[in-house]
């Protein structure tokens, strides 16, 4: 069993290595004028199974494994077809690039971005505007320009539901390949008017999404790390474009930071984790940043089980209303309020 699971991790991780790395080496040795991460930047959160799948393993042990084959099996032409699409985005992301040259606009009309909205909207992604902080870059990566258009896209809450089972982890896949081919074609609409765009694909992205999609103020982590939003709760997918648009309308907010505080008093992601590895006490890292998960107990579980998602599925904003839960939340706030004061 053992044995197995290893190649499973291994493969798990060498494929994604062997997708991203190629294309991503030639790009950072290339961008020599590029904005870079700076020192208080993280790390990627893959990069301790791109680089260690023996410690990973051992922090699991074979008492959580659940590998269904034979399901494993009935998925695999579906399955190969994603992850040849994930392949084809991440590809299409970097080589795109070079479609930059000779676009020179940097001004927008005002129309420009309700027609961007209206474009991603056909196409199931929810977006929001803002600047890219170099801490929010990962360690040692590079991007081309200062501004992102966050992106937004739900996975299938009957899906998500059936967690831990392996229709969870598929849904997961199916986004990330279908946010991927999202965020080329909305490239590539920027691109026809005239302006410069560079994607960073959902899988192995440039940037550290959830924080950047809360300062765009789609919404806020919560504690399994994942974005809570009030339209599709934890259940999404981010990815970015970035572009040298000078008259972004930044949609900076932070309306939904009450969420980090209703966390504080709920922790039913930390209890349910099935591997352990939503922190109870969530480190703070230099940077300001928290660490709330503990991937190297998180991956072997979703690699094993080919997909896990039980944080989310547990999740009370999955199953409840945003608009409830606010309005409860603000009501116990005031009651307290009232009583102490
Ligand atoms: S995906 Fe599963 S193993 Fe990973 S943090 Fe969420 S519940 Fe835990
Ligand atoms: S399950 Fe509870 S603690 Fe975990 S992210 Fe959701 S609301 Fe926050």
């Amino acid at each position: 069993m053992e044995k197995l699971i290893k190649a499973v991790i291994s493969s798990s991780s060498s494929s994604l290595v062997n997708i991203i790395a190629p294309f991503e080496i030639r790009y950072l040795e290339q961008c020599l004028n590029c904005i870079e991460s700076d020192a208080n930047s993280s790390p990627r959160g893959d990069s301790v199974f791109f680089t260690s799948p023996d410690e990973v393993l051992k922090e699991i042990g074979e008492k959580n494994i659940r590998l269904d084959i034979e399901k494993l099996k009935s998925n695999s032409e579906r399955l190969l077809s994603l992850l040849n699409k994930i392949k084809e985005g991440i590809e299409e992301s970097f080589t795109s690039i070079n479609e930059n040259e000779g676009l020179t606009k940097t001004k927008a009309d005002e129309s420009f971005w309700e027609e961007l909205r209206d474009f991603a909207r056909e196409n199931s992604v929810v977006i929001g505007f803002t600047r890219v902080p170099r801490n929010l870059i990962f360690k040692g990566k590079k991007i081309l320009y200062p501004n992102a258009i966050v992106l937004a896209m739900e996975m299938e809450k009957s899906e998500i539901n059936k967690a831990p089972e392996q229709d969870a982890g598929v849904e997961s896949i199916r986004v990330y390949a279908e946010l991927g081919e999202a965020a080329n074609k909305i490239a590539k609409f920027l691109r026809n008017h005239g302006f410069k765009a560079q994607v960073s694909h959902p899988l192995g992205g440039l940037v550290l999404y959830p924080l950047l999609a809360a300062k765009a103020g789609l919404g806020y982590p919560g504690r399994h790390g994942l974005l809570i939003t009030p339209k599709f709760g934890p259940r999404q997918r981010l990815a970015a474009v970035f572009t040298d648009i000078r008259n972004m309308p930044y949609t900076d907010s932070q309306e939904h930071k009450w969420i980090s505080d209703f966390c504080s008093n709920c922790g039913l992601c930390v209890k349910e984790c099935p591997s352990g590895a939503i922190l109870e006490t969530p480190i703070v890292n230099q940077n300001g940043t928290q660490t709330t998960i503990d991937q190297k107990k998180c991956f072997p579980y979703f690699a094993t089980n080919f997909g896990c998602s039980v944080c989310i599925k547990v999740c009370p904003f999955n199953i409840m209303e945003h608009s409830k839960i606010k309005e409860t939340y603000q009501h116990k706030k005031d009651e307290i309020l009232k009583r102490s004061g």
